[in-house]
């Protein structure tokens, strides 16, 4: 006996269809749309029940499909499925790289640009944190999927010793389990489309959604012309990935890196400080007044308005501007 669920909030609510071969059950959902990527799919098989999300434009349409017998389930939340810490390593005196893995029966993408919430028990209540997905490393090549699909999430995680959440999550042992939700956030790649000039503006971990905007902006967008990181941080020693951000811009032309201290030594010979007007000024030089330009900022929230701020003061317009936030 198969009992269904069809949920949507979207306009018009897709139809589906199942057939079933010795071997397979294929199930078919007819969204009307084109360009679905697989991205755009979320696929889990958990004991009886089979949920199938599919997220186009600002709509989700979802499809619940309960074998044997009816489940309830409440939909407006997020979905958690179980993952298993593959590797943890460490990247800076405070930074790890964390590997995990989704369950086999999972099929997850998180799209550039968005964030999952990681879910733990602590002292007996589940508490939730967003992190961003990053690529193993800068040189990894963005290729659309192919099937077996991707089972491993990657993670940039600063531990913070006072703080609630990292602590216990480094506490985690090779094996152990950690609840992951289904990806969030508000930025579209088609804002990347026909770009000329990509300005990166990150401090600390705000650097974790540069990953694969970069990533994916040097493989698959054509037309551009010049990346440029401005990455804030305290010292040299808080700086994620240096070298191989280094590598990058060597291997590279398009890409230009430019580390800026807020605590340096008095060896540091480079740029000093908080983010500024100055400094944006010097940094953002667009090829010409026509160019097509995105800026994206991300880091502590009195970085990133503050840095909001100096952009509009500097002209640039609103499409022209990407902040991440939660
Ligand atoms: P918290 O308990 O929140 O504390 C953090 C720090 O603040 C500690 O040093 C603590 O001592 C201090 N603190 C806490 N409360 C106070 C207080 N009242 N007064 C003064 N100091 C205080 N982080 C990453 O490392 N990687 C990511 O990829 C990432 N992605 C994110 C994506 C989004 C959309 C957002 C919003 C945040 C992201 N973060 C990321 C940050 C992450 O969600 C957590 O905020 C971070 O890991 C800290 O969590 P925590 O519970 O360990 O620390
Ligand atoms: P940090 O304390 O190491 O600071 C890094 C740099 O941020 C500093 O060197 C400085 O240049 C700048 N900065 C810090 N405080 C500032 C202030 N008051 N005014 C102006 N500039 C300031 O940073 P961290 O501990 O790595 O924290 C990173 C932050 O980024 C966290 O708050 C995290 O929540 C946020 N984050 C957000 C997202 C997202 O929203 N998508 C993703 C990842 C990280």
């Amino acid at each position: 006996q198969v009992t269904d669920t069809l949920a949507k909030e979207g306009p018009s609510s897709p139809s589906y269809d199942w057939f079933q071969t010795d071997s397979l059950v294929t199930i078919v959902i007819y969204t009307k749309q084109k360009d679905i990527n697989l991205d755009s799919v979320i696929v889990d098989h958990r004991d009886d029940s089979f949920r199938a999300e599919t997220v186009i434009k600002d709509y989700s349409y979802l499809v619940h499909v309960a074998l044997s017998h009816e489940i309830q389930e409440d939909f407006s939340g997020l979905f958690y499925r179980k993952c298993q810490l593959v590797s943890k390593e460490d990247v800076t005196h405070d930074t790890k790289l964390f590997c995990l893995m989704l369950p086999p029966s999972t099929h997850l993408e998180v799209p550039v640009g968005q964030h999952v919430y990681l879910r733990l028990p602590i002292t007996g209540t589940e508490i939730v944190k967003p992190y961003t997905p990053v690529c193993d490393s800068l040189f990894s090549e963005f290729k659309e999927p192919v099937l077996p699909n991707n089972i491993y999430i990657y993670f940039l995680i600063k531990i913070y010793p006072a703080g609630f959440f990292t602590p216990e999550l480094d506490q985690l042992q090779i094996g152990d389990y950690v609840s992951v939700s289904n990806p969030e956030g508000n930025f579209i790649i088609s804002q990347l489309q026909e770009l000329e000039d990509l300005f990166l503006l990150a401090a600390g971990t705000g650097f974790t959604p540069m990953v694969k905007v970069l990533n994916y902006a040097l493989t698959n967008i054509p037309s551009l012309r010049k990346v440029k990181l401005m990455f804030f941080n305290k010292t040299e020693d808080d700086i994620i990935w240096r070298s191989q951000l280094e590598k990058l811009a060597f291997k590279d032309k398009r890409f230009e890196v430019e580390f800026v201290l807020s605590a340096p030594t008095s060896e540091w010979s480079g740029k000093q400080g908080y983010i500024s007007p100055a400094l944006l000024s010097e940094f953002l030089k667009r090829r010409s007044d026509t160019s097509k330009v995105l800026i994206c900022l991300c880091g502590p929230t009195p970085f990133t308005e503050q840095g909001m701020k100096m952009l509009h003061d500097l002209n640039f317009s609103k499409d022209e501007i990407h902040s991440f936030t939660a």
